[in-house]
């Protein structure tokens, strides 16, 4: 038996893998049959019998550029005939040095002026989390040690990431194990806080302009620059969560910029290597980071990393992948396609009047309600996984993607063509058919 043999492989991952978010019980029943993709090319997947598929949540919310693109296959190929990796501890590398230049570069000059690399989101967000706590300890105000977050917030799965979060379903288990936490639905409710509560704060974080996990959805315009100036003048940090936003996905660089705003810490991941290797940064102030400096005997010291912080080849692909942005010119070339995703939501709406409900667009994200009843308001039952239902249906004409609930989600990469776009719409179009009939 050869290990390519899809019914082995199957019988391994049942026998062996725990998948993240899934129910194993349903996974590894007789009648289902894991998807093994072991291809890509541009904005399409191929599975382990040759059958494509457009990549129509871009590999969760990952991919920028499209799978294989020559520029960024080159650095990795590039970097890894030098070295795959480097400790930062100790020592520095080349591609690390110059993205952290890099990312600096995309904000006003003397703004965000540091970075701070790891591994994922929810790494960039603990590593902003303890920044944020020792920098008011190191700054004389060790009473801020709480947070304030929205409901329905989601910011990654480590402990402290977990307890920010603000989806019950994800964080109820282990609220009373994390950070002290309050969630407000909205900017209104955060306003309404005491200022002796707001006294106690470390830091506030958001997603900005949309909220990702909670069903894609969209803060109105105004509210972070609302935020920003509340956190100015309560003394309070600003952490800011673009590991979605990032990187184009909203139609310009970061959901920041659609406002003006800079946080204290930003934090990114996702879209950082345009979806090839796991890397994060947290970016922050001159002025904060400043807080941290002093004889090795004070212990200011910042005593937190990962073994594979700044990895060279991560590195090499998002500097890569930041170049992309520029040759292919990727966000001027977003904004028609963006226009086309709008009318294109606004017919399938039309076609799908009893079962589509809110359609949500933010940049190049859409974010579709179906419900069983939707000019009653009344949804499916969520035991009966209509959304995941219907994204099996859409697989059947060629779409990958993964609801939210019975949020069905479309976010295809930045390169995605508008014939591309207009396939993805079809699909899904043929999967609700196909299940809410
Ligand atoms: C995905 C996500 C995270 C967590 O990132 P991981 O790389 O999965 O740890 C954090 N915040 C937001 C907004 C996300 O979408």
């Amino acid at each position: 038996m050869t290990s390519d043999d899809p019914a082995t492989l199957t019988q391994w991952d049942k026998s062996h893998a725990w998948h993240p978010f899934t129910q194993m019980q349903d996974w590894t029943a007789p009648a289902h049959q894991p998807l093994f993709i072991t291809r890509g090319e541009g904005v399409w997947l191929y599975d382990i019998e040759g059958r494509r598929y457009l990549d129509g949540n871009s590999t969760i919310w990952t991919n920028l550029h499209g799978h294989r693109h020559p520029r960024l296959d080159a650095a990795l190929a590039g970097q890894a005939a030098k070295i795959a990796h480097v400790s930062a501890l100790g020592f520095a590398n080349e591609p690390a040095t110059r993205l952290a230049r890099a990312l600096v570069q995309l904000w006003p000059e003397g703004t965000l002026q540091r970075v701070f690399f790891s591994d994922d989101g929810s790494t960039a967000i603990e590593c902003a989390v303890k920044m944020a706590l020792q920098y008011h300890q190191l700054t004389g105000h060790p009473e801020r040690s709480s947070f304030a977050a929205f409901e329905n917030a989601y910011h990654g799965d480590t402990m402290a990431a977990a307890t920010l979060g603000g989806i019950s379903t994800f964080t109820e288990r282990f609220r009373r194990f994390g950070l002290s936490t309050g969630h407000f639905p909205d900017m209104a409710a955060l306003e309404q806080m005491p200022r002796e509560s707001s006294a106690t704060l470390a830091a506030v974080i958001i997603e900005p302009l949309i909220q990702g996990s909670a069903g894609m959805r969209t803060w109105p315009a105004g509210m972070l620059g609302a935020l920003r100036h509340w956190c100015n003048e309560r003394g309070v940090l600003l952490i800011c969560d673009e590991v979605l936003t990032g990187f184009g996905r909203t139609g310009r660089m970061f959901a920041c910029h659609h406002e003006g705003v800079v946080p204290d810490f930003l934090c990114l991941a996702k879209g950082l290597t345009g979806g090839y290797l796991p890397l994060a940064a947290t970016l922050t102030r001159e002025s904060i980071y400043e807080a941290f400096l002093g004889r090795f005997e004070e212990l200011k010291t910042f005593f937190y990393g990962h073994s594979y912080t700044g990895n060279p080849l991560a590195c090499a692909v998002a500097l890569a992948s930041l170049e992309v942005f520029q040759e292919e010119d990727t966000l001027a070339r977003l904004q028609p396609k963006m226009a086309l995703m709008g009318s294109l939501l606004t017919d399938l709406k039309a076609r799908h009047p009893q079962h589509l409900g809110a359609v949500r667009q933010c940049g190049f994200i859409a974010g579709l309600d179906v419900l069983a009843d939707a000019p009653a308001g009344r949804p499916f039952p969520w035991q009966v996984q209509t959304g995941a239902r219907i994204c099996l249906a859409a697989r059947d004409a060629g779409l990958l993607t993964r609801p939210i609930r019975d949020t069905l989600i479309l976010m295809p990469p930045l390169c995605t063509s508008e014939a591309e776009l207009r396939h993805a719409m079809q699909a899904l179009s043929h999967g609700i058919a196909a299940v809410c009939r």
